[in-house]
């Protein structure tokens, strides 16, 4: 699993379908051959189903891309089901954050959202109606019991006491479950398949369980809550989904799919074509964690500010953070679709969003750690404006005024009062382009109290003006950006790196553990918090140029030799100027650190 990928997408291996395509898009040679069978009559309706029991990640996204993307390909619809099972870490703030996201993605649902609380009438007829044909028990073993009776993935279970229990008793207890006579536990609802079945999935699972709790969506009518398992596909087929395309873990639980719908097909409760379920790999990223829980985790123990942080993965964090999502989209269509798992590197994700960025971005300039630079032979009394393009390859993009002045602040990391060869900035005696602007020569240099380098002295050369002729006859190898120090704006500049130093963060990375219906959910591994990047955000006092005052939240722009700054949608307001960094302009992290 620890294999990662840079850039190519993975092959699939030979697959059940003999004419299996390039795994880049198996999903979509499927739907061209359910297309010219005739499957589903020229239908194509996917689904994205998220439990609103927290916000979207990254991994979320890739599911998204391809649900709505595959339906948009096929002139079909996409549905937004809101798995609402779980009365106990559902609600209505996850609701409107994951319909926001989906849309801030790109994508829309028109009139198609649902919920599987919708159905809960409907899937409980089914159950009685499962009962009445002996394909359903209640069983009141207590869960250890169950657990005993089970097996294992080597062993066959063993029918329990209750299994061979009559419709009628079954069909007795069923209505009093629901109708709230016994405590949480002390009864399920079974589907009666078959203890022995090598699959552990058709090991009679339980599609009913007694919760006395709340739902943020049907309050206090129900205290019998459907498992995911038997939901699932009776919302599909109720909907009348035709490809129902999940995550690997599935797999295993598709002959489950199928035997309910089958079942309900034959009692002519679902109407056919049956929708049919297909895996994919689930996206695994390096540096980040994908995991609801451990999301969860870091938001509530404080190791992130909040669900949005930029340093999240997740998709608020991606917008705040001044990911697009165009950047999302290519991202995915550069990973394609597997079958099998391998692990993405987030310099693909990163790459993407530079090249969408780089793309559209309006250069600007800001100075992350100003120092001081004097133009002794420039009038104090005088400025001037110095010309600069919106976008080095987009005309279209338009130019601005840069305002020149005497008194000028530039990097502190471009002067070197002693540099190393092959240092190409200022230096005593040195020469620069100031960006736009003049050449200048470094005469000389001040400290302040403590020994630090406070001012720079230069002296410019008047004929080498940046767009005027004749300017680029002297060429120097230098070109430093600047700001006029009376015209830049002060800007709270937030540095945002990968949130995890290492590429699997606790060692084992954390794909695969997620389950569902799974109760105890032990902690896998605590250790990933321990391999948390402790620099992952930097907070600078730096200085933007004056156009930059004016940005709205959420403006993305390349500050030049920094990288990509989005101004933040939160605290950026006239007369605070907050830029978030995107991303660096090239992948740092792919050198050694
Ligand atoms: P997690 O596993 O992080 O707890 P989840 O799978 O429980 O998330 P759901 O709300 O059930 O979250 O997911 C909704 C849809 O998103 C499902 O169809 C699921 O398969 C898909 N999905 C979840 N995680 C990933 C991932 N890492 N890559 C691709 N698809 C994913
Ligand atoms: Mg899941």
């Amino acid at each position: 699993m620890n294999k990662t990928m840079r850039a190519a997408p993975q092959q699939s291996s030979a697959e059940d379908r003999p004419d299996a395509a390039p795994a880049s898009n198996f999903l979509r040679a499927i739907i061209a051959e359910d297309q010219a069978l005739g499957t589903y009559g020229g239908r194509v309706v996917t689904r994205f189903p998220p439990e609103p029991n927290g916000y979207l990640h990254f991994g979320h996204a890739k599911s998204i891309i391809l649900n709505f993307g595959l339906a948009a390909e096929n002139a079909g619809t996409c549905h937004l089901r809101f798995d609402d099972t779980n009365p106990l870490k559902e609600g209505v703030e996850f609701e409107q954050a994951i319909a926001e996201s989906v849309h801030w993605l790109g994508f829309d649902w028109g009139p198609h959202r649902y919920h599987a609380s919708d159905y809960y009438e409907v899937l409980y007829d089914f159950a009685e109606w499962f009962v009445a044909q002996r394909l359903a028990y209640v069983d009141s073993q207590t869960p250890e019991e169950m657990r005993a009776t089970r097996g294992t993935l080597t062993e066959p279970g063993r029918p329990g006491p209750w299994r061979d229990r009559s419709p009628a008793e079954s069909l007795d207890l069923l209505r009093r479950m629901r109708a709230g006579e016994f405590p949480d536990g002390a009864h399920v609802l079974r589907l009666r398949i078959d203890m022995a079945s090598p699959n552990i999935n058709l090991r009679d699972p339980t599609i009913y369980r007694i919760r006395h709790a709340s739902h943020h969506r049907t309050g206090d009518r129900w205290c019998i809550y459907p498992l995911y398992d038997y939901t699932h596909c009776i919302s599909d087929a109720l909907e009348r989904v035709t490809h129902s395309i999940c995550t690997l873990e599935f797999q295993d639980h598709r002959p489950l799919y199928d035997w309910i719908i089958e079942r309900l097909a034959e009692g002519g409760k679902l109407e056919r074509p049956l929708p049919h379920q297909h895996e994919f790999a689930r996206l695994n990223l390096t540096y980040t964690v994908l995991s609801k829980r451990r999301l969860i985790e870091l938001v509530r123990d404080g190791h992130v500010d909040g669900w949005d942080d930029p340093r999240m993965p997740t998709l608020v964090a991606a917008k705040r953070r001044g990911f697009t999502p165009e950047g999302f989209r290519l991202f995915a269509e550069r990973i394609g679709v597997a079958r099998s798992d391998s692990w993405i590197d987030m310099g693909v994700l990163e790459d993407a969003m530079r090249d969408d960025l780089n793309a559209r971005a309006p250069r600007r300039i800001a100075v992350l750690d100003p120092l001081k630079l004097v133009i002794d032979n420039y009038p104090a009394d005088r400025s001037e404006d110095c010309d600069a393009p919106n976008h080095p390859q987009r005309p279209e993009l338009g130019r601005r005024a840069l305002p020149f002045a005497r008194e000028l602040v530039i990097e502190r990391d471009d002067f070197m009062e002693t540099p190393p060869r092959g240092y190409f900035r200022l230096a005593p005696g040195a020469e620069v382009r100031l960006r736009y602007a003049y050449i200048v020569r470094c005469t000389g240099f001040e400290r302040d109290a403590d020994g630090r380098v406070a001012v720079v002295h230069c002296e410019y050369d008047p004929a080498t003006k940046s767009g005027t002729p004749g300017a680029e006859a002297r060429k120097v190898k230098g070109n430093v950006h600047w700001l006029a120090a009376a015209h830049a704006v002060p800007a709270e500049l937030r540095l945002y790196d990968r949130l995890f130093s290492v590429p699997f963060p606790g060692a084992q990375g954390d794909a695969g553990d997620e389950d569902h219906d799974r109760e105890d959910e032990q902690d896998a591994g605590a250790s990933y918090l321990d391999d948390l990047n402790r620099a992952s955000k930097r907070v600078l006092a730096g200085l933007v140029e004056p156009s930059l005052a004016g940005a709205a939240g959420g403006e993305r722009f390349q500050f030049e030799r920094h990288g990509y700054f989005v101004s933040d949608f939160h605290d950026h307001f006239p007369g605070r100027a907050v830029f978030n960094r995107t991303v660096s302009l090239r992948d740092s992290w792919s050198r050694p650190r």
